[in-house]
């Protein structure tokens, strides 16, 4: 059950779009999540509705995800928007690829191969490698989720330059410089109001500082969360940015 205190958004209320900043997530806010990253579907609307977003906010649409940028633009080959990925880590914009620091460190290897070995030693664990981290996913063994969360923990310790963050279903290490709300920070600009669509904790960063700014925040999906408006799954998001590109 979705919590009733978080409203329904409403698009007719909304900037129009050539006033607006259009930031999404990508899993779970506009796919399904899927048991494992690559076992994801990409609705048959999604490339169209892209296109028209881009052209409707004149290229104010960014992709903020989890993954990293190719992997995201592997699976939607049409966009040709900026793309954040790694949580920020990694950006394409104007078809640029830029890398954090870290990125292919001795450091996050060392990191990664730990998870490796862990997998193998876990059936049902998986591990997804980042430029710039690794997550250890445990959707298909669901029993592990105390084991993995704390080897992850145990694993970062107070390392500093490193974090371990809980996602869903998932644990991961990342940079600890990056979050999505400096991501949304960065790219806020005065002359439009910023929406931001998310269904997982790493996404209230961006919810904040889209609500400081007098933005909408869309939460995806049940949980926790401090967006202000909220919508049931990915196909319920689609439906809204259509309607809302219909109507104004
Ligand atoms: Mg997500």
């Amino acid at each position: 059950m979705l919590k009733a205190s978080v409203p329904k958004p409403d698009p007719l209320n909304w900037p129009r779009p050539a006033q607006a900043c259009v930031f999404l997530d990508f899993d779970g806010t506009l796919v399904d999540i899927a048991l494992a990253p690559d076992a994801i579907v990409i609705p048959d609307d999604l490339p169209q509705l892209l296109h028209v977003l881009l052209a409707r906010t004149q290229r104010h649409v960014t992709l903020i995800s989890g993954r990293a940028v190719y992997d995201v633009a592997m699976h939607l080959p049409e966009f040709s928007g900026d793309i954040y990925g790694g949580h920020g880590a990694q950006s394409r914009i104007d078809a640029k690829i830029h890398n954090h620091h870290l990125a292919g460190s001795t450091r996050v290897r060392w990191f990664q191969t730990a998870v490796r070995d862990y997998v193998a030693d876990h059936p049902g664990a998986l591990a997804e490698m980042k430029d710039a981290g690794v997550v250890l996913h445990y959707r298909n063994a669901p029993d592990l989720a105390d084991d993995a969360t704390a080897f992850v923990q145990g694993l970062v310790g107070d390392d500093g330059d490193m974090v371990a963050h809980p996602a869903k279903m998932a644990m991961e290490i990342k940079p600890a410089d990056v979050d999505k709300g400096q991501v949304v920070e960065r790219l806020l600009s005065t002359d439009r109001i910023p929406l931001f669509f998310g269904d997982d904790t790493t996404d209230e960063a961006a919810f904040a500082v889209v609500n400081d700014a007098g933005g909408i925040s869309v939460k995806v999906g049940d949980g926790d969360t401090i967006a202000t408006t909220r919508v049931a799954h990915p196909g319920a998001v689609r439906k809204v940015l259509w309607d809302w590109l219909h109507e104004s």
